[in-house]
Formats: structure tokens, C-alpha cells, sequence
């Protein structure tokens, strides 16, 4: 097995000056030109004292040199830790104190901010949007390597921190196999080759736009269309170039609003993924509508990598994530008793297989509660496998709704709702209730107005009485991370209250 890295120089050999990254209003970054660029890094590595098994933390701006820093750090068999943009100080002391890393990488404009962490084991350098700052400086000046540590399959070669969605970020550590394989799979599942030009929006401090999208791009020796950020109308002006989107369902559902989404100007395009988030089938069939394009849902997860896709070719389903990816086994166990469950039964989803992190970084216990004997990984969400032997996703186990003893499955009720015509979206959550344990509750962003009776009299009949929210919250918007991802956590605590 070949890391990430070596993949990544074997293909620049050949694509040599092939553009792998193409800017609006800047010049390109070929293969060549990244591959110096490495280099120089991991010199630059090197002369700060970063050696095999030290930590790379990383919160700085997309750039193709924060790209090139994350193959570096691969290239030294150090480990790569790409922190998100939006943490602050008390949240970059957990960080940086959870992962004792060699080497802090932060904007020059937060640089200030963060001096006073240098020391004699932690560099503090700088890396700008714009590409320069003094990790650069020390790349200019540093004497190139070209050699590589020798990393083994089961190395470290990053720790990703889990989006906290659902609580505090864990540390995925994610070795060379984990990265190597799932990049392999994909590949193959999806035909992507050399030929691709892929439109890059996402964040590269999270697996979607690193470990699934750059990595595909790095090893393949596509051109990534490299975007700071996603704008539909940008992005429609650029796909009559482009080959492939990969976007989180936001993504579509502002493509979706504009009026100049239409086949012709999805023309060129062979391929559009959605992940990290559940995309609305609403959506699904309005894309395929609009375009002719039926988008291609698969899922993952940080510590997983990505576990199942829809199929290239055939049915690509609404609401379905499709099949498990090669060389990995899902299966579907009870939530009480951990039993293996036959297909058409909704449980915990687990996996098994190359993509499956080590642990979760200084967390022992943790990693023990989530795998089973047997080496399955548990994943935390709830899913049931259809006679079709799609997987579907129901939610996650820490959202599902206990009412009166009975279990309620938050996306069913969702989708009931948000088929009412004045209905935009909508997140259903439990909250406490001094009579059912917890209350189903259902926070809904109206399209047209409409008042809570009336969304309430209109579920009746269509759902089980005890699946039919107590409250309807009426708002502007559900509170969604950098990813898309509602945060339901959010919604319960400010409605903490509401059947006190
Ligand atoms: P945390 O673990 O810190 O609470 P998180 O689980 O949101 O945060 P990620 O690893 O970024 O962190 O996200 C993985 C989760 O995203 C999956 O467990 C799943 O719940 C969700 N997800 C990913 N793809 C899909 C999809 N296609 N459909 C539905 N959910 C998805
Ligand atoms: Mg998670």
C-alpha cells in the first residue's frame, strides 16, 4: 500500500505540467509546481524540528499551500491536523492541548493572538489565505527534501476532529491505510480519473473536502476548480468546464434556487455527490428535474471515512446512501441489545472494514465503548437496510425521540412535515416532558405563512398519534454548521424549557 503521499508524487511525475489547481483571476498551481512546493515544505519541517509521529495542527485559510503543508506533513510521517477556521481561543487552548502538537500553523492575522503558545515544543508559523507567511518564508529558505520517512500502512497519518455536532469534537486518528484505501475506492466507484475537473468548494479542514474530494484530485491527477467558498452562481458560470461537483446538501438546495440551474448549463457535468449531511429527497428529485442529473448521496463519517455510496451506474435513490463501498461491511444491530438485525429493521449502524479509524485521540474509554469485539465500529446512527439492499439513514441514535415509550425516528415525522406545501424544512426534536419522558417537537421554517394549529391538525391522521408533535415552533431558519449540519443539540437546549 502507498500512502497519500507517494500516490501523490508518482502522479505529478506523469502529469508534471498539468494544472492540479485552477483559481478565477489567478494564475494555476500545477503538478510540478505543487510537488516543488511539497518539498520545500517538508524541508521547512525538518529545519523547525518536526520529526516521524509529531502533530501538524493546522487552522488556517483554504489555500493550495495549506494543501501542500498537509502532504508534507505526510511526506516527514509526521501527523496532519487540520483544525476548523471557526474556533476561537478557549476552543484552539482544547485543541492544542489535547494534541500537544510540534507545530502550530495559524493566519498571520491571528498570529499576534497566538504568540504567546511558542515554546520550546510548540513553533508557532503563519500561512495567509493569499499563500505567504512565515511557514513560507522558512519553506524559501529551507534546503528541499526529497526523501520520505517510510510509513507503514497502520501509521498515523492524521487526526481529524469530528464536526461536534452532537457534542465535544473527538479526535479521529486516521492511519495511511484508512486515507489510501478509501481514496482507492472511490476512485473506482465513481470512474473518476485524470480526465476529471472538479469543482472544490467545500472546507479542507474536514474529511469531505480533504480526505475525500482533494485526495481523489492529488492521487488521480485531476484539476481541482479551487473555490474559498461556494457560490451557486459561480459555480454554475464554471460547470461548463467542469466534470464533477462534491457538495454538501446545501449546496444543492441553493443551486436549486437559481433559474439558470437547467440541463444545458449542467451540460458538461458528469457527476454530482452530496454527503455530510442528509440530503431532502425533495431536492433530489427537483435536481434531477431541473438538470437531468440524478445526484449521487453516499455517506461517511470522520472517523470512517466513506462507508456507502449510491451506485455509479444504476439507481441512484432519493433518501437512500446507497450500498456499502468496496472491502467494507455494514450490518444493522439492535440499539438495546447489540444483536445483528435482519434487513427491514431500523438499528445502530455498524462498520467494519480498511476505512475504520484507529481510536479517538486521548481517549481510551471512548474508543472502547464505540467497537465491538468482533472489530465493528459503531456508528451512532440509526439505519435500516431495504429489501432493494439500499442502506437509508434514519438519524442519529442521540436524536431519536423516546415519547411515552415508544420510539420515535425523527426523520419520518420530518418528512411528513415538510411534504405540507407551506413548509420550507423542519427538525423534529424530543424534549423534556413531565408525563411521556420526552415530547416530540417540531421546530418548522414555514414557506408561505401558516400557524402551528394548522400544521398540527394537518399531520393528524397521516402519522401515529404518538409520532405527531406536541409543539410546533415556527422559525426563520434551523441553526446549521459550517457543513450543513443542523444542530439539534442547539435546539434542545434553547427549548430546554418548553413543557416545564
Ligand atoms: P460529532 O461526531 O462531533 O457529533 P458529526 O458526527 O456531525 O459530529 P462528522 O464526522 O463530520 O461529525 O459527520 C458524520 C455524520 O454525518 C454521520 O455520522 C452522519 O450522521 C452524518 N452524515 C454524513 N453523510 C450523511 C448522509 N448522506 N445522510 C445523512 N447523514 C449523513
Ligand atoms: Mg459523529
Amino acid at each position: 500500500m502507498q500512502t497519500i503521499h507517494e500516490q501523490f508524487i508518482q502522479t505529478a511525475e506523469v502529469m508534471q505540467g498539468k494544472p492540479l489547481f485552477e483559481r478565477p483571476g489567478q494564475p494555476a498551481i500545477s503538478f510540478a509546481q505543487m510537488r516543488e512546493t511539497v518539498e520545500a515544505l517538508a524541508g521547512a519541517l525538518t529545519a523547525i524540528g518536526v520529526t516521524p509521529g509529531d502533530r501538524v495542527a493546522a487552522q488556517v485559510e483554504k489555500s493550495p499551500e495549506a494543501v501542500a503543508l498537509y502532504l508534507a506533513t505526510l511526506q516527514v510521517g509526521a501527523i496532519f491536523l487540520p483544525l476548523n477556521t471557526a474556533y476561537t481561543g478557549p476552543e484552539i487552548d482544547y485543541f492544542i492541548g489535547d494534541a500537544a502538537p510540534r507545530l502550530f500553523v495559524c493566519d498571520p492575522g491571528q498570529a499576534d493572538g497566538h504568540a504567546h503558545r511558542a515554546g520550546r515544543t510548540l513553533a508557532v508559523e503563519t500561512l495567509g489565505a493569499d499563500g505567504r507567511g512565515s511557514l513560507m518564508d522558512r519553506a524559501a529558505a529551507a534546503t528541499p527534501r526529497e526523501d520520505r520517512h517510510p510509513a507503514g500502512p497502520d501509521d498515523r497519518a492524521a487526526i481529524l476532529y469530528t464536526s461536534g455536532t452532537t457534542g465535544r469534537s473527538k479526535g479521529a486518528v486516521l492511519t495511511h491505510r484508512n486515507l489510501a484505501s478509501n481514496t482507492e475506492a472511490l476512485l473506482a466507484e465513481w470512474r473518476f480519473t485524470a480526465d476529471d475537473r472538479l469543482i472544490h468548494a467545500l472546507p479542507i479542514f474536514h474529511t469531505h473536502g480533504l480526505f475525500v474530494a482533494a485526495n481523489m484530485a492529488l492521487v488521480a491527477g485531476a484539476t481541482m476548480v479551487w473555490l474559498t467558498k461556494f457560490d451557486a452562481e459561480q459555480a454554475i458560470d464554471l460547470m461548463d468546464r467542469a466534470t464533477v461537483l462534491m457538495g454538501v446538501p446545501t449546496f444543492y438546495t441553493r443551486l436549486l434556487k437559481s433559474p439558470r440551474l437547467d440541463r444545458d448549463a449542467t451540460a458538461h457535468m458528469r457527476l454530482f455527490v452530496s454527503g455530510s449531511a442528509p440530503l431532502l429527497a425533495e431536492d433530489h428529485r427537483a435536481f434531477t428535474g431541473a438538470t437531468g442529473h440524478a445526484i449521487l448521496e453516499r455517506y461517511g463519517m470522520t472517523e470512517t471515512c466513506m462507508i456507502a455510496s449510491n451506485p455509479y451506474q444504476g439507481d441512484r435513490i432519493p433518501g437512500a446512501v446507497g450500498m456499502a463501498l468496496p472491502g467494507i461491511a455494514i450490518r444493522i444491530t439492535d440499539r438495546e441489545t447489540g444483536a445483528p438485525l435482519p434487513d427491514g429493521q431500523i438499528g445502530l449502524i455498524e462498520v467494519k472494514g480498511p476505512n475504520v479509524f484507529e481510536g479517538y485521540w486521548n481517549m481510551p474509554e471512548k474508543t472502547a465503548a464505540e467497537f465491538r469485539e468482533d472489530g465493528y465500529f459503531i456508528t451512532g446512527d440509526l439505519g435500516v437496510i431495504g429489501d432493494d439492499g439500499y442502506l437509508r439513514i434514519v438519524g442519529r441514535d442521540k436524536d431519536l425521540v423516546i415519547s411515552g415509550g415508544y420510539n420515535v425516528y425523527p426523520k419520518e415525522v420530518e418528512e411528513a412535515i415538510d411534504a405540507l406545501p407551506d413548509v420550507l424544512e423542519s427538525a423534529v426534536i424530543g424534549l423534556p416532558h413531565p408525563d411521556l419522558g420526552e415530547a416530540v417537537t417540531a421546530v418548522v421554517v414555514p414557506k408561505a405563512p401558516i400557524d402551528e394549529a394548522a400544521i398540527r391538525t394537518a399531520l393528524e391522521g397521516g402519522l401515529a398519534r404518538f409520532k405527531q408533535p406536541r409543539r410546533v415552533i415556527l422559525a426563520d431558519a434551523l441553526p446549521r454548521n459550517v457543513m450543513g449540519k443542523v444542530q439539534k443539540a442547539e435546539l434542545r437546549r434553547i427549548h430546554a424549557d418548553l413543557y416545564a
